[in-house]
Order: structure tokens, then sequence, then C-alpha cells
């Protein structure tokens, strides 16, 4: 059952980190306007089953007065609101306090917040530390995500259908082109299953500025702005998707059998073979495989 919907308020963000699953930097376009925003909330308040609203990037702080409107208008809505931030702004903990004293008092439920040293480095203690310390003392519910370097084979990443919170980097995006040489280790035929999204059911959803709707990066049922989101949740069917339909029948191995892909002999990751497979598949299903941005293609 559909409760969360995530808003990439924008694919822009100051860092342009390794293992980023959308290919976010600080070139990168795309951004919501407050007209769409505030229809992407109407939407979402036409779906009785979505209580949460997250924010998201890129890097949502960069465009404050959009996020704060964002954020007031879910809450007027009554949705419970998260983000999701590099918490980059907080030089020092006043500085952090002036960024988050708003959302506080619009009563915010969930502040996740990545430190790693993809974003971060090493710094003991850096703006994400100060962010999150600052968060707290204002009663903002707060979380880290700590994405670690890459493991070689079968580390953990999120449980199906769950926010990335941590573990080790998923082979998706930029993490393809940038991070999987000299790691691949398993061999295509095994990877049978997709491990993180609930494709069948969907539990959450991604909306991008183009109003592309997204249930994991890259794999579009929609656009907002032709069909509602309530439509275009009552219409989808995983067996009719020409890309979920493959990946919940038999996981990445299938979705490149049926469409003919001609695979390596190993890949990291589920994902990865995943992102290889659709990314070989654009050019046949661009309103499917959407926005091209996510693959590397601009
Ligand atoms: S296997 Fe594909 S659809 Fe599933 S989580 Fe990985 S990239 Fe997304």
């Amino acid at each position: 059952m559909l409760s969360q919907l995530h808003i990439l308020l924008t694919y822009t963000c100051p860092f342009e980190c390794d293992h980023c699953f959308v290919y976010s930097s600080p070139y990168a376009e795309g951004t919501f306007t407050a007209p769409r925003l505030h229809e992407a909330l109407d939407q979402a308040q036409d779906v009785p089953t979505i209580d949460w609203i997250y924010f998201e990037g890129g890097e949502s702080f960069l465009f404050y007065p959009l996020l704060i409107e964002g954020v007031r208008s879910a809450r007027e809505r009554g949705f419970e609101v998260g983000i999701v931030t590099s918490g980059y702004f907080g030089a020092t903990e006043e500085d952090a306090e002036l960024w988050l004293k708003p959302l506080a008092d619009l009563g915010i439920s969930d502040l996740s917040v990545s430190d790693d040293a993809f974003h971060h480095g090493e710094s003991s203690d850096n703006p994400a530390q100060k962010t999150k310390r600052v968060a707290e003392r204002l009663g903002i519910p707060t979380d880290t995500i700590t994405i670690d370097p890459p493991a070689a084979v079968g580390a953990p990443g999120q449980g199906r259908g769950e926010p990335v919170a941590g573990g080790s980097v998923m082979f998706r995006g930029r993490a393809v082109d940038r991070l999987a040489q000299g790691l691949a280790g398993r061999q295509w035929q095994t990877l049978t299953e997709c491990p993180y999204e609930e494709l069948e059911d969907p539990t959450r959803i991604h909306l991008d500025p183009y109003g592309h709707v997204q249930l994991c990066q890259g794999i579009s049922i929609g656009n907002v702005w032709d069909t509602p989101i309530r439509k275009l949740m009552e219409r989808y069917r995983a067996a009719d998707h020409p890309i979920c339909g493959p990946l919940v029948e038999g996981g990445p191995h299938e979705l490149a059998s049926v469409h003919g892909f001609d695979p390596e002999d190993r890949y990291v990751d589920e994902c990865h073979l995943c992102f290889e497979t659709r990314r070989s598949l654009l050019h046949r299903f661009p309103d499917e495989l959407a926005p091209r941005q996510v693959y590397g293609v601009v």
C-alpha cells in the first residue's frame, strides 16, 4: 500500500558523490517550481493512503524558500514530513540553527543527514554532525545515513521498500561508472531477485521535477503532469510494465534475458546488472526508463 511520496525537489547538489543514485552534481538540472510543488501535494492529498511526504534531491536545502514552502504546504495538508540532506549548510552550529529553526517550527518529523566520507571526507566534526546536534537540540527526530565504501560481494543495503538508511554502496547511477570496476563478483545467472524495491505493490514512490514517478531511480510508471498520481497507481500493474514485469518475475537476470541484453559474466550485485541492462534499453523504452540523466546520459 502506497504510504510515502518522496519529492526530488531538485537534481542539483553541491556534491558530486561517486555513489549517487541519480547522478546529482552542481551542474545537474531539474528543479520543482512552486506551482508544480503545490500541484504535486494536491495530487498526494487525493491518495488517501499517502501519509508521509519526504523532500530530497539532489540537495533540497539549495532551494531553501521552495523547501520551506513545500514543508509548510505539506503540513497544512496534514502530512508527516521528512527531509534528507547532507547538512552542508552547518558550517557552525549557529548557522545550522538558522536553517533548521523554521523547519522545527513547522513540525517536521524526520531529518535524515548524510554523514560519510563520500560527502564530508574524513573530518571529525563536519557540517553534518553539527547539523544533527542542532536538530536534536531543536527536538527534530534525526537519523544518520552513512554509506560505507564499496564492499566486494553481498554486503547488505536497505530493507525492501525502505528508504536508504546506510550500509554498503548499491550499484545504481554514478556508482556503476565510478566504483564498480575491479569489484565484479557474482555470476549474472544468480541475480534472480530485486532485493530492495516493492515493485508489485509499492509502498513509496519518487516524484521528480519533470513529473516522472519512479519506483526505483530511473524506472518510471508515468508522468504526473499528464496523469495524476492516483490514476497512475490505480492503472499500474507490474506484470504489464516492460521493466518491472521481468524484474518481479526473475530479477535482473530475467530482465536481461527477456530483452536480449548481452551480459558480462559477473556483476557486483543485482542493481549493477539491472542498471546496465536498463541503460542499454534507454532507446527502446524512453517513457519507462526516465529521466535519462539518472543513467549518466545527458
Ligand atoms: S535490482 Fe533494479 S529495481 Fe531492484 S533495487 Fe536494484 S536497481 Fe532498483
